[in-house]
């Protein structure tokens, strides 16, 4: 135990020694804090990397000690265990990642780090159509991009031109969207490589001349998404939706029909609200998520005979060790 920690206190002050003062590197960081459902434990490791050139050195350090990088947006799509994650941990919450640079022809470039809520509503500020559905999507540009992240009707890689990524090696790329293989809440090119930001385009027929259009009319089509959200989606903490929608049918209703709306597990609960929501009540822990979770599944493959798969990451395990 003792030794664990000397060896993690040794890395954290190897890593300090690569990278510049705005770099901070932090040992035993909470994580639960840093995501939407607010559980789970610390990253034995943890860096806010302030530039390029610091990324790379904390990949080559880390790599060179083989501890594995884990990557972290909002934090909107993952569960933490409660026993943290024995990793260095990469967060994009310098503002050096926030960046959203209005380009020609209606393009944008934005930073991996970038809030969903903020490029959504300044591309309204700047008249750029083709966003909105972006709007209440509690993520980062980089997360976003990891997951194909989608919502009335339209997809993230459906205004993405490129995407300029580094690989866990340290080489930066420019990838084409049309060089990514982009899938159902998947994008198997970033499984690895981390984005760094990426240039935007909504798609042809919204903005085919790049001329501005109404502030105002974007504003009042975001407010309509924003409503839908309100009503469809419970307030409290949650990682969104839990299961990837079956074939044909969505994960909630199936759950809704099995009478588990409201099923709990400690301070984890099914949300009465939307049943694909695993909500925390107030002091859920990890452990009482992963319970539920495995609790739903079980009932819903007793019931309607379908294997629910989680949508939701497991922070640093498989889910197939777990579940
Ligand atoms: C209330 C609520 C509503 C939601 N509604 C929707 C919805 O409508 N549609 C939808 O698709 N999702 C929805 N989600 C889920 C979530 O917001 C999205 O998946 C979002 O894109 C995740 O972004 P994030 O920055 O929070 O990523 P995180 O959760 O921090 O990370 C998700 C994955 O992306 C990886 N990642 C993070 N940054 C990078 C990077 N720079 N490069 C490569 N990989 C990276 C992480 O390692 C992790 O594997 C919802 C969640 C909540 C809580």
């Amino acid at each position: 135990m003792e030794r664990g920690v000397r060896r993690w206190d040794a890395l954290a002050e190897n890593l300090r020694a690569r990278v510049n003062t705005a770099t901070s590197v932090r040992r035993e960081e909470p994580l639960g804090p840093k995501t939407t459902l607010r559980v789970g434990g610390a990253a034995r490791l943890y860096a806010e990397p302030a530039s390029e050139a610091d990324l790379q050195a904390l990949l080559r350090e880390a790599g060179a000690h083989e501890v594995e990088v884990l990557l972290l947006g909002r934090g909107s799509n993952l569960i933490v265990p409660d026993e943290g994650v024995d990793g260095l941990v990469l967060a994009f919450s310098h503002e050096i990642w926030s960046a959203f640079e209005p380009r020609a022809a209606g393009r944008i470039w934005v930073g991996a780090g970038l809030r969903l809520k903020s490029l959504c509503g300044r591309a309204a500020k700047a008249g750029l159509v083709g966003f909105e559905f972006l709007e209440g999507i509690p993520g980062s540009v980089g997360g976003a991009l990891r997951m194909n992240a989608g919502a009335m009707g339209g997809w993230m890689f459906d205004v993405v031109e490129e995407v300029r990524v580094m690989s866990r090696a340290g080489e930066v790329v420019t990838l084409a969207k049309g060089a990514m293989h982009v899938d159902y809440r998947h994008c198997a090119e970033l499984q690895q490589a981390i984005a760094l930001g990426a240039l935007l385009r909504a798609p042809p027929g919204r903005t085919e001349t790049g001329a501005p259009a109404d502030a105002d009319a974007i504003g009042r089509q975001i407010d309509v998404y924003r409503r839908k959200r309100q009503e469809s989606q419970p307030r409290e903490p949650s990682a969104g939706c839990v299961f990837r929608n079956p074939v044909g049918t969505a994960a909630g209703f199936l759950i809704d029909e099995c009478g588990l709306k409201g099923a709990r597990v400690g301070e984890a609960e099914v949300s009465t609200v939307h049943a694909n929501f695993i909500v925390n009540r107030g002091a859920a822990s990890g452990a009482d998520v992963l319970e539920l979770i495995r609790r739903v599944r079980a009932r819903v493959r007793e019931i309607k005979g379908v294997e629910l798969q989680p949508e939701v990451l497991l922070f640093g395990k498989k889910w197939e060790d777990v579940l």
